[in-house]
C-alpha cells in the first residue's frame, strides 16, 4: 500500500482510516468545482447487454468467432482485449451450448478478474500502483453482513466460475467472498446521459464513501472513472460520492445503502431523520396530497393510523380511498410494463397517462412517483419524436428536479439539456439559449468540458446564441 499513498500523494490526495468507516480518501490541497480528483481505469470491467467488449459501442457488432460469446466493434477493439480474452476465450470455449447461455457479466467479471490476476503475476500485463490485485484484496466483503439466500447464490456462481476456469488452486469460498465485493464495490459504468452500459471495479475510487449530501461526483468517460469536485474542497476534507439515487425519503436513502452497500448511512442529512424537517421533506416526496386541491400542505398518519391529516389546513383522508386509488394505480403499472417492454410507445404512453392523472390525485404535486411517471412518459414521447409535448413535459418535472437535487447535480443539469435541446428543435431560440445556459453551467463542473457531449452541448449553445443575435438584429432592422 506505500505505493499506493505514494501515488495519491502526487495527485495531492491522501488516504486516512475514519473510525467505523474505514478507509477513507482525504485532499492534500485545495480543489474547485470541477476539478478532477481522481481518474481510474477499470481493473476489469464487463459491459451488460450486447455491446462492444473494449469500447462498450452497440455498432458493427460482431461475435468472437470461437467462444461466440463477447462482441467487438471491430479489429482494434478485439486486438487491445486479447491479452486478456484469449485466456476467457479458451475456458469459455470448452463449455457446452447450455453453461455458456449462464455466463452472465458478473460471472464475466470474475473471470476477468482472475485472468487478470493471473496475467499481473505473470508479468504478462504490467502492473501499477493504481493497478494491482492488490488494491482489490483490501476492499470490504461484509461476508459476516450476507443474507444466508445470498450465500448460496455467490456459491453458485463460485462454482460456475470454478467449471469454468478449472484452476485446482483456487476455491469456492474465495469466489464467493469476492461476488460480494463485487456486490458492495463494483460501479455501474454510465454514459455522459447517465445510461447504464455495463459494470466495473475501480479499486481506487472504492476508497472513496458515501454521503447522500455528496461533495464530488462520479461519472464515466468511456471507461475510465473521474470523481470531479462540485464545490470547493479545502485540503482536508473528505471527497464522498453518493452510491444511489438521492432523490427519496431518507428511510427509502437508507433502506437502498442497507440492501446493497450494508451500512447505516450516518451523513448530515440522514442524521435529522425524525426531525420536523425530515418529516415534512419524506411526507412531500413520498406522501400523499390534501383533499383540498388549492393546498399543498403536506398529510401525515392520524394518530389511530386510520387516516392521513393535512399539517396545513387539517383536512382528513380516509385510508380506504387512498389504498381504491394506490391498487387502480398498480394493476394499470402491470398493464403498462406489456406494450413498454415490445417497444409499443403510443399504448404505453396512453396507460402512464391514466397512472399520471390518478397520481395527481393520490399524491403531492412534488412526489417523486409522479415525477418518475412523467420522465417515463417524457422518454416514450421522445422516441416517437413527439417534441412539442415532450417539451411540456419536460417541463413539467424541473420544478421537481429542482427540489430534490442540489443545485449542482447531473441530473438537474441533464433535465435542462433535454428541455433546451427541444426548445432548440422546435425553434424556441430564446428559451434554449436560457435552458442551455443552465445545462452548461451544471455539467461543466459534473462532466467537464473536454467529454464530446459536452462539446457538442457548447456548441449547440454557441448556435442558438448566434441565431438569437442574428433574430433581433433582423428585427431592429
Ligand atoms: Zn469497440
Ligand atoms: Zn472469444
Ligand atoms: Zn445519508
Ligand atoms: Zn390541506
Amino acid at each position: 500500500m506505500e505505493e499506493l499513498h505514494k501515488a495519491l500523494k502526487d495527485r495531492d490526495l491522501t488516504v486516512s482510516t475514519v473510525h467505523g468507516k474505514g478507509r477513507s480518501l482525504v485532499t492534500a490541497r485545495d480543489f474547485y468545482p470541477g476539478d478532477v480528483i481522481i481518474n481510474q481505469e477499470p481493473y476489469v470491467c464487463v459491459s451488460t447487454h450486447k455491446r462492444c467488449d473494449g469500447c462498450f459501442r452497440t455498432t458493427n457488432l460482431s461475435k468472437c468467432s470461437r467462444c461466440h460469446v463477447v462482441w467487438y466493434c471491430g479489429t482494434s477493439c478485439q486486438k487491445s482485449e486479447w491479452r486478456l480474452h484469449r485466456l476467457e476465450c479458451e475456458a469459455l470455449s470448452r463449455l457446452d451450448d447450455r453453461k455458456r447461455k449462464s455466463v452472465t457479466p458478473s460471472i464475466r467479471l470474475m473471470l476477468k478478474l482472475y485472468l487478470r490476476r493471473k496475467l499481473q503475476d505473470e508479468k504478462i500485463i504490467p502492473s501499477t500502483a493504481m493497478d494491482n490485485y492488490k488494491l482489490v484484496e483490501a476492499l470490504v466483503a461484509h461476508m459476516s453482513d450476507i443474507t444466508e439466500e445470498q450465500l448460496v447464490l455467490y456459491a453458485q456462481m463460485a462454482n460456475l466460475v470454478h467449471l469454468i476456469l478449472q484452476w485446482p488452486e483456487i476455491n469456492i469460498k474465495e469466489i464467493a467472498e469476492i461476488f460480494s465485493k463485487f456486490a458492495c464495490n463494483a460501479h455501474t459504468i454510465c454514459d455522459s446521459e447517465l445510461r447504464p452500459l455495463g459494470t466495473g471495479l475501480y479499486p481506487v475510487v472504492s476508497i472513496i464513501n458515501h454521503s447522500c449530501l455528496p461533495n464530488s461526483v462520479l461519472v464515466f468517460e468511456g471507461r475510465i472513472a473521474s470523481v470531479r469536485a462540485l464545490q470547493q474542497l479545502p485540503k482536508g476534507t473528505e471527497v464522498l460520492i453518493s452510491y444511489i439515487e438521492t432523490a427519496g425519503s431518507t428511510v427509502t436513502r437508507q433502506k437502498a445503502l442497507k440492501e446493497q452497500y450494508l451500512f447505516t448511512c450516518v451523513c448530515p442529512l440522514c442524521s435529522k431523520v425524525g426531525q420536523y424537517d425530515d418529516v415534512r421533506k419524506n411526507a412531500i416526496l413520498e406522501g400523499y396530497r390534501c383533499k383540498n386541491e388549492t393546498c399543498d400542505g403536506f398529510l401525515l398518519r392520524t394518530t389511530d393510523g386510520q387516516a392521513f391529516q393535512c399539517q396545513e389546513c387539517g383536512l382528513i383522508r380516509d385510508k380506504e380511498e387512498i389504498k381504491k386509488i394506490a391498487t387502480e394505480i398498480k394493476l394499470l403499472s402491470e398493464e403498462a410494463s406489456k406494450p413498454s417492454s415490445s417497444a409499443n410507445f403510443q399504448e404505453a404512453i396512453s396507460i402512464y397517462k391514466m397512472i399520471e392523472k390518478l397520481q395527481t390525485k393520490l399524491y403531492h404535486p412534488f412526489s417523486i412517483n409522479l415525477m418518475q411517471t412523467r420522465e417515463t412518459i417524457l422518454k416514450s414521447l421522445m422516441k416517437l419524436e413527439h417534441w412539442r409535448e415532450a417539451l411540456a413535459y419536460c417541463k413539467l418535472t424541473i420544478p421537481i428536479y429542482q427540489r430534490v437535487y442540489p443545485a449542482v447535480h447531473p441530473l438537474l443539469g441533464l433535465q435542462y439539456y433535454t428541455c433546451g435541446k427541444l426548445e432548440w428543435y422546435l425553434e424556441d431560440t430564446e428559451e434554449a439559449v436560457i435552458s442551455l445556459t443552465k445545462a452548461v453551467d451544471i455539467l461543466r463542473i459534473t462532466h467537464g468540458t473536454n467529454t464530446p457531449f459536452v462539446k457538442e452541448l457548447l456548441t449547440m449553445l454557441e448556435e442558438a446564441r448566434a441565431e438569437l443575435t442574428y433574430k433581433s438584429s433582423s428585427k431592429e432592422e
